[in-house]
């Protein structure tokens, strides 16, 4: 399930850039991108595989599941900033998921 609303995907984009700067993808589980260090093309818009996307770390499907709230679930805590092609390979659940960072788990869920 994608975030609520544009809006709310604007604005979250706009805040993993700031709590992350210029950081690396956070999955690096394609060739590509391990091939450039993680390197995000943070001008890049869409198609490019190596513009840059948040990614929910805990999907929503999972959250459900596990009793969340739907704002839990799309809390900032919750997102990482990844490249295009990872997260799609990500989705496609063909790949292994890399360990998710310490610092992005839901304080609520440790
Ligand atoms: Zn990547």
């Amino acid at each position: 399930m994608p975030f609520a609303s544009t809006t709310i995907r604007t604005r979250r984009r706009a805040e993993v850039r700031r709590r992350d700067g210029d950081a690396p993808c956070a999955l690096q589980i394609t060739a590509d991108c391990q091939a450039v260090n993680g390197q995000i093309e943070y001008n890049a818009r869409p198609p490019d595989p190596r513009s840059f996307e948040v990614d929910h770390i805990v999907s929503s499907d999972e959250a459900m599941r596990a009793g969340w709230t739907e704002a839990e679930a799309d809390a900032l805590e919750n997102t990482q900033g990844v490249c295009r092609q990872c997260n799609r390979a990500k989705s496609s659940g063909n790949r292994p998921v890399a360990a998710v960072r310490p610092t992005y788990i839901n304080p609520r869920f440790t």
